[in-house]
């Protein structure tokens, strides 16, 4: 790495001892690294300073940023800063042959949430109506109602799974004003997937028109066998979008880049609303992402291994959780979360806000070892342990 190059690696290492407490769980000198980078410089200043203090639990990020090979990358782009064409990497080419589709089927956003607004303007202009679940990643149902768009949110059931046949049914009793229908796949805020065979259900439950939005921001960290990507779909021409993103097991969330995989003609659609402003360093940061299978692992075994611990510390002290499949989970604290989230962030950690109408239960996002137990720390201050663990109850 040259003395020019604007970021060294070298700048971000140290400092990151302390993260070895509450792991004995496979240390990983790769990924300490990549944490101490991802936690080392930000802005200088107050704000700045606050912001590194909290242990960052509330949003559902990678904790480790960006891998050496995905660094490197970006170093290698700065050249191009002051360009409007340059080469690229062949990003969307790249994602392309991942999936195994056409650069047709490729729609690039500043993060998938670009393309999820693309699809809102695309499909529901003119008084459609969107169909999904509550809660579930809501910002889509927030940029409908921004462009007037309604939306038809469906309770979750009792095992906080996405309600299919009440999908199906919605669809077809007003299939005139559908949209489309949004399917978060695993489920944020729960973590919980649609089973391949329920996808396909509702595929072919609803007209064979009716658009699909599936979301897969969270399917590098899916385990169950039952899960599936529905890309394949796209390779079928059905009319299904699928949205992905950088932003989460590549840790590049401020760097901005997902996309959309589909048939050509639900991208031409879409097209007229982007705004192609995805800058020259995560375009060659993706690429390499996509090729670091190794650092992919990494995040994702570390990852699961602590929310696996952390969830079993939390229900033996009698708070069950939601089963997640996500770099994230629910606990169920049995008393309303809004005053526990304000008693975490006094304690500096800052966990996800409330989702209505799961008001008892606190989304908790995996971070580094040392924020789980900052997280288990507090969690222990600030909840009584209940009847259930402590035997004491009748
Ligand atoms: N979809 C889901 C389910 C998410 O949770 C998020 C962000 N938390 C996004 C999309 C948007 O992420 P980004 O724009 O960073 O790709």
């Amino acid at each position: 790495m040259s003395e020019k190059q604007p970021v060294s690696r070298r700048r971000f290492v140290g400092g990151v001892a302390g993260a070895l407490g509450y792991l004995t769980l496979s240390p990983n000198p790769d990924l300490w690294a990549q944490a101490a980078r991802a936690g080392g410089r930000r802005a200088a200043g107050a704000q700045g300073d606050e912001y590194d203090a909290l242990a960052k639990l509330a949003f559902n990020e990678n904790p480790y940023g960006p891998s050496d090979a995905v660094m490197e990358a970006m170093n290698g782009a700065w050249k191009y800063s002051n360009r409007y064409g340059y080469p690229d990497g062949d990003i969307a080419e790249e994602i392309a042959k991942h999936h195994g589709v056409e650069r047709e089927n490729i729609l690039l956003g500043a993060g998938s949430g670009e393309i999820l607004n693309l699809v809102g303007v695309a499909y529901l202009l003119g008084g459609k109506k969107i169909v999904g679940v509550e809660p579930t990643f809501s910002s889509v149902y927030s940029h409908a109602s921004g462009i007037k768009a309604d939306a038809i949110r469906l309770p979750l059931l009792e095992d906080y799974r996405q309600n299919i046949p009440a999908m199906i049914d919605a669809v077809k009793k007003n299939y005139r004003d559908v949209g489309f229908v949004y399917l978060c796949n695993p489920n944020n805020p729960t973590g919980r997937i649609v089973t391949r065979q329920e996808v396909r259900q509702l595929l072919d439950g609803i007209p064979e028109d009716v658009p699909v939005l599936i979301d897969e921001a969270y399917h590098h960290y899916v385990e169950d066998p039952a899960y599936a990507t529905s890309v394949p779909y796209v390779r079928e021409g059905r009319q299904v979008i699928i949205a992905r993103t950088f932003s989460k097991i590549y840790g590049m969330a401020g760097l901005r880049l997902g996309y959309a995989v589909a048939p050509r003609e639900m991208l031409q659609r879409m097209r007229p609303w982007s705004t192609g402003s995805i800058n020259a360093l995560v375009k060659w940061g993706g690429v390499a992402a996509l090729r670091d299978t190794e650092a992919e692992a990494r995040v994702r075994r570390t990852t699961l291994e602590l929310r696996k611990k952390t969830v079993a510390e939390l229900q033996s002290l009698g708070y069950p959780c939601v089963p997640s499949e996500c770099n994230f989970f629910m606990v169920h604290l049995k008393r309303p979360v809004q005053p526990v989230i304000q008693a975490f962030r006094e304690k500096k950690v800052a966990v996800g806000r409330p989702f209505p109408p799961m008001t008892e239960h606190l989304r908790v996002s995996i971070g580094t070892p040392e924020e789980m137990q900052r997280f288990m720390t507090a969690f222990r201050e600030i909840m009584p342990a209940t009847r259930a663990a402590t035997g004491t109850g009748g």
